[in-house]
């Protein structure tokens, strides 16, 4: 083993080739997975039954700890019950096996969030900012977006692949999928893994088709993000937008999906 990886760090371009012959062997045993609405094919390792298992786990843990906060009846408790239940029906039409949850949590910041297979959690502070049922689909439909395209579990490969390539270049010892994530479980890097902006604006994509199947009017959603834009003019932005990276062309891509979105509405109308 000694000579071995002394030959590799003699060796960088060697290296360099056994680290993508690696990487090519782990792909083939990723699962090919295409993403609902936009229809990307992505690679992923976890399957369903693993995310649903890391959110469950994490979703537990947040409402132990924020046990006292948990609202469980009122206007609030109804309106978010009342709209995530119409976009969990849409959404479960794309993944059968997540077993969706949504809990409503007082808490005096701008949030939510639908973890790995389902489980969504919303704060009070964000509902001041939706302010209607309409406001509320396009942020849920967004964060569940997320869930069904198999974000965290992308970025888990991506950084389970780099990390295995990296890894082998410096001359150490390639782990295994599963040792790679216990590691960042410890680390707590999959729950805060942080989206890139592309998987941001599919969330936007998918999530604009999720609401309007779920008969919500899609140009509800201009209106939202508009007025999200105008509230961050010279302010700190609120706690979801910091998350959600805002650019001036998020509305004009929005604007461009809409068709697409009224399409899908005008069925659910029909
Ligand atoms: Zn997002």
């Amino acid at each position: 083993m000694k000579a071995v990886l002394a030959f590799l760090i003699g060796r960088p371009l060697v290296a360099i080739l056994i680290a993508a012959l690696v990487v090519g062997v782990l792909l083939l045993n990723t699962r090919r997975q295409t993403t609902p609405v936009t229809h990307r094919v992505e690679h992923v390792q976890l399957t369903d039954a693993q995310q649903s298992k890391l959110g469950a786990q994490e979703y537990a843990k947040t409402l132990r700890q924020s046990r006292a906060a948990i609202i469980s009846s009122g206007p609030q408790y109804a309106e978010v019950q009342r709209v995530a239940g119409r976009i969990e029906a849409v959404a479960s039409r794309d993944k059968p096996d997540f077993v969706w949850r949504v809990s409503l949590i007082r808490k005096n910041e701008a949030n939510a969030y639908c973890l790995p297979g389902g489980k969504i959690v919303v704060y009070t502070g964000i509902l001041p900012l939706t302010r209607n049922d309409a406001g509320l689909a396009t942020v849920l439909g967004h964060e569940v977006a997320h869930a069904t395209a198999e974000h965290v579990a992308e970025r888990i490969e991506r950084n389970h692949l780099t990390g295995v390539a990296a890894t082998i270049i410096a001359g150490g010892v390639a782990f295994t999928p599963g040792q790679f994530l216990r590691i960042q479980a410890l680390l707590g890097i999959g729950s805060s893994l942080p989206f890139s902006r592309s998987q941001e604006s599919e969330a936007d994509h998918i999530g604009l088709v999720y609401m309007a199947r779920a008969g919500y009017d899609p140009r509800q959603a201009l209106t939202f993000w508009e007025r999200m834009q105008r509230a961050m003019r010279g302010q700190e932005p609120p706690e979801f937008l910091s998350d959600h990276p805002s650019d001036a062309h998020r509305v004009d891509r929005i604007r461009g999906w809409l068709p697409e979105a009224e399409r899908a509405y005008r069925k659910v109308a029909a």
